[in-house]
């Protein structure tokens, strides 16, 4: 790129984890039967009110204080346009005076983004195109599912202070992780519950001017916001060099073709006649409430990482990034709080935890952790094979230790495992007794081929050295 440098601003949508929409009693319930979780409200039918969802607020108040933002009173908007989508004609939607304002998330990178706000509004239904390549333009006829409709958002802004296609992928799941961590979404962005819109403009290197952006709807993968910012800052840098300009335009991601295609010219805020919701009185949190919910909330994944990296001098970051994500997190914490070396339950959460994940509802943290901390006992791979026995199983741990077919002690199945090969070798068993401490190599190699698995090379070169000093003292 040389001479041009990328600007990049996200707006990221996230459906919160309510159980209710925002205005209404239906269900916030994806998957369902089409036009199933809907009402008046909803729907948009004439006399139907708004009645506010405090949960949706508290969560909004959650992710900004995860964000770092300020906590303001705020109020509702109308924002007017027309879309089959929406069945009202407006969409329900805070405008300047926003639930949080200001912000920041750090990055692993240590780069900080700002952010600019995150407010709370309804989504819309949603449209499936029939024909045509379920494009709007070829099709014969579309279809409307309202489930979506009123179900809470947050928009987060942030700041145009991202510079690349790789950092926009690290801020999206810096911030993925953040939400999911305080419970607010699940972060599933294959299901539409994270939705990311991204604002590109290009400058010459160095710059501070802003130029005209063009924001790319309907990217709905951390791989698919990559491409279409890398193709788009491409494009826009040819046509400058072409002596071109860039027109401020709204632009679709196609996935096939990995092309950016204008959708429509960018509106202006003055374009949606903005004005306050009557429906809908100003939100004032108590401060007292703001404090509660600050206390409530969880450590974050910055807080995990630095936890981790203290504990465990020198971790190995990726082992890092898998012990912090959302669903391995507990088991960690509870092993560390067991008493388990850092170091240890790291290796196996990273390694041998996410293989048992799919399975993990039947593994409890508390199970996790009892066997890690076998590992005092037994060989590493002996504790791999407990860990998968222990999936379901909810008897004690001697008990999975007999089911597994370990004898209660490590060292007594090591000195089993040596004698049977001993037994096997006798000549070779002769000579290593008489001295020969080549022949040891050979018959620890025959142990490990045989029992590999279920025992370590330290425990069998224990076990053989203490039955040779026997034999030699007979
Ligand atoms: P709109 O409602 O028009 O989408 P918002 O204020 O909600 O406007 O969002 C604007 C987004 O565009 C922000 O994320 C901001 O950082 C980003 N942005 C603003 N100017 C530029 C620019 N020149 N280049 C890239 N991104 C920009
Ligand atoms: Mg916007
Ligand atoms: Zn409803």
């Amino acid at each position: 790129m040389g001479e041009w440098e990328a600007v990049i601003g996200l707006e990221v949508h996230t459906e919160l984890r309510t159980a209710t929409k925002l205005f209404c009693g239906c269900p916030n319930a994806f998957g369902v039967e089409p036009n199933t979780s809907v009402c008046p409200v909803c729907l948009g039918l004439p006399g139907s009110l708004p009645v506010l969802n405090a949960k949706a607020v508290e969560l909004a108040i959650t992710v900004g204080l995860a964000l770092s933002s300020r906590i303001q009173p705020s109020q509702f908007h109308r924002k007017n346009y027309f879309y089959p989508d929406m069945p009202k004609d407006y969409q329900i939607s805070q405008y300047d005076v926003p639930v949080n304002a200001g912000g920041a998330v750090a990055l692993r990178s240590g780069k900080v983004v700002g952010i600019v706000r995150a407010h709370l509004e309804e989504d819309t239904g949603k449209l499936v195109h029939r024909g045509g390549g379920g494009r709007i333009g070829g099709a014969e006829y579309s279809l409307i599912d309202y489930n979506r409709s009123g179900v809470p958002l947050l928009e987060i802004v942030s700041e145009p202070e991202i510079s690349s296609a790789e950092e926009a992928k690290e801020y999206v799941s810096e911030l993925r992780a953040i939400l999911v961590a305080t419970g607010a979404s699940d972060g599933r962005m294959e299901e539409g519950s994270l939705r990311v819109d991204a604002n590109v403009s290009v400058r010459p290197s160095g710059s501070a001017e802003l130029r005209t952006r063009v924001e790319i709807k309907n990217v709905n993968s951390l791989r698919s916001l990559g491409r279409a910012i890398g193709y788009e800052i491409e494009r826009q840098i040819a046509v400058y060099e072409g002596g071109g300009s860039i027109l401020q335009q709204t632009r679709h991601f196609d996935e096939a073709s990995g092309e950016t295609l204008p959708l429509r010219a960018k509106e202006e805020a003055n374009d949606y006649r903005y004005f306050p919701e009557p429906d809908l009185p100003p939100i004032s949190p108590l401060p007292a409430e703001v404090e509660r919910i600050a206390s409530e909330l969880p450590l974050l994944p910055a807080g995990r990482r630095s936890r981790l990296f203290e504990l465990v001098e020198g971790a190995s970051p990726d082992q890092v990034e898998v012990a912090i994500a959302e669903e391995v997190w507990p088991y960690v914490t509870a092993s560390i709080d067991f008493g388990v070396a850092p170091e240890l339950v790291l290796a196996r959460a990273a390694n041998e935890l996410v293989a048992l994940i799919g399975d993990a509802g039947l593994l409890t943290p508390l199970r996790f952790a009892e066997v890690v901390a076998l590992e005092e006992r037994f060989s590493p791979s002996q504790v791999k094979l407990l860990l998968k026995g222990a999936v379901g199983f909810d008897g004690t741990v001697e008990e999975l230790v007999a089911r597994v077919g370990l004898s209660s002690s490590g060292a007594e199945d090591a000195r089993a495992m040596i004698k049977e090969v001993v037994e096997a070798n006798p000549e070779e068993w002769g000579r290593f007794v008489a001295g020969d401490a080549k022949v040891g190599g050979f018959l620890l190699g025959q142990v490990m081929r045989k029992f590999g698995r279920a025992i370590s090379g330290a425990q069998a070169r224990a076990a053989l050295d203490e039955l040779a000093s026997g034999a030699a003292g007979e």
